[in-house]
Parts: C-alpha cells; structure tokens; sequence
C-alpha cells in the first residue's frame, strides 16, 4: 500500500530539496504545486487547486480544496483555508510565501487578511497542466492582490492575536451539578464529558480558535476507526463569511493526517459555549452526517474562564 500523502516538508529536507535543485527556498514552493494538485477532493467541481507555502520555520506546508457533495457550496474549504489550518495545526505563526496553481478567489484573498503582515505574504500564482494561463514571472506582495484590504485592524486592537498566533480562550467544560434534579448543566452527556478524550481534544481545539469577532470559540475532534484523533479549530474572518467551521478545520487535519475516506470517521465532538451567539452546532452535525453518516455526534457545552 502506498503512504498516505504528505502535507508538511520538515525544514531540513525542505533545505535538501532547495540545495539539489539550485533554489532558494521560496522558489521551491512553485515546484511543489504540481504534486499538491492532484490531492485536492473535489467530487462537485473537478477543479483541483494546490496551494504550498513556507513558514519561518522553513518548513514547508500544502493546501488543496475539499468539497462536500449533498451540501451547499458554502461548506467547501479552499486549497488556501487549507493552507492556513494546515499552518495552525502544526503551530506555524506565520505565512511567508506561498504558490498556488489558481489566482486566489476573493474569498480567500480576505481569509488570508487574519493572518499577521498579510500584505506582504509573497505570493506567486503558478498554474500547471494549464497552457491558457501563464504562471507570474516572480513572487509579489499579497496587497498587489487586494490594495484596499479591510481586516482585522478595522476592528481588533493591535495586541489581539490573529489566526495563527497563540491562543488561549479561558474554555472549561461546565462543571456538573451534584444534584441530579438540577438538570442537563452537562448538556445530557452526565457520564462524564471531561473525562471524555475525544472531548478534552474538542475543548483544547476550541480553546485554540480563532474568533476574536463573535467571541464564539469552538472546536471539533474526530477520531477514527484506528481511534487516531484529529483537531480543527474554529477561524473566523473579520468579513464573516469567509470564515472556517470548526468541523472543515477538523476535515483538513484528517485529510492532511493521512486520513482516507471520511466513513472512516467514527466518532465527533463539538465543544462550543453554552447560549453561544454564533453557534456551530447545527451545521456541525448537518456536515458530519453528510460525510460520516455512521459516525457518533456529540455536542460538549462550556464556558469562559
Ligand atoms: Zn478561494
């Protein structure tokens, strides 16, 4: 059988990779767009789009689109949104570089808006297997793309952190009352959430997100057949719309895991604020009954601080 995929390049081989091919390490990245391409799972469309990217750890990441078929297309993840969780997951605070096969929609122009010093992401649109669209000479500034950008600075003090900066959102678990009469503070699941590892890697996703909008964090873990467990964090995009669910965060990790077909997904778990405004819980189970039928939903409530 053949390995699964890899969607990171640790920084030494990344450097080996350079040195025998005479580059620097940012011309590299447009190199890598033909192998990343053929990743993506696009079921609806057919259109595959690879993106990779350099952090300043000098490792490299990739990024392709996922699409759901059965939902609307407002639930498919871009090779860019990809990208940028594929960043998170390994805790990689920054986005150097980046080659993508496709010029980037709007919508991912203002994704990449939360991610620190975003115009001046250095980016290079280099298609492959396309003789209509020629490849950019070189690699330019993000803000070539989108000039007028409205972000995170219209709205956040400059101290918040962005996307793939640290967080620390104060999430636990709501503590279960001693008495059974007082009713579901544990949201039905009294056997014990915060024993729970599926849930406690739900609540680290959450504690994770990025939603410094709504102040509505969450976080989905899945885990699968083998009992491997993944992680996505919520992102939100200072545009709303743009903005990543927790379970496509969580999707990315499995995919950029090694995960094979989604069945392989048996068990989820949301963890979100009680009486949250933005809440992912409807749409989370709608999307990993799509993907996973069989697969086990729970929804986990916490609380700040
Ligand atoms: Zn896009």
């Amino acid at each position: 059988m053949d390995p699964p995929p890899r969607f990171v390049i640790e920084a030494c081989e990344a450097a080996a990779m350079a040195k025998d091919a005479g580059l620097a390490l940012t011309d590299l990245l447009p190199t890598l767009v033909g192998a990343a391409k053929p990743l993506a799972r696009t079921p609806i469309s057919r259109y595959h789009v690879g993106a990779v990217g350099l952090g300043p750890s000098g490792r490299i990441f990739l990024g392709v689109n996922l699409e759901f078929p059965g939902l609307p297309l407002h639930h498919s993840v871009h090779a860019e949104q990809f990208l940028a969780t594929n960043l998170a997951l390994h805790r990689e605070r920054r986005l150097l570089a980046f080659a993508v096969s496709s010029t980037p929609c709007g919508h991912c122009r203002q994704f990449f808006q939360e991610i620190r010093d975003a115009p001046d992401i250095q980016i290079r649109v280099f298609p492959v297997d396309d003789p209509d669209q020629a490849p950019d000479p070189a690699f330019g500034p993000l803000s070539r793309l989108l000039p007028r950008r409205f972000g995170p600075d219209d709205l956040l003090d400059k101290e918040v952190p962005l996307l793939l900066e640290p967080h620390h959102n104060g999430l636990t678990f709501l503590t279960r009352s001693p008495n059974p009469d007082r009713g579901s503070s544990c949201n039905g699941f009294c056997d014990g959430p915060e024993a729970d590892e599926l849930a406690a890697a739900a609540l680290e996703a959450a504690n994770e997100s990025h939603a410094p909008y709504s102040k509505c964090p969450s976080g989905v873990a899945i885990v699968d057949r083998e009992g491997k467990v993944y992680k996505g964090s919520y992102a939100e995009s200072a545009a709303y719309n743009p903005s990543l669910g927790p379970v496509q965060a969580a999707l990315v990790a499995y995919v950029a895991g090694g995960g094979g077909g989604y069945d392989g997904i048996v068990g989820a778990v949301l963890v979100e604020k009680e009486g949250a405004v933005v809440r992912q819980e409807n749409t989370a189970r709608l999307l990993m009954g799509l993907v996973s039928p069989k697969c086990d939903f729970r929804v986990v409530h916490c609380r700040s601080g």
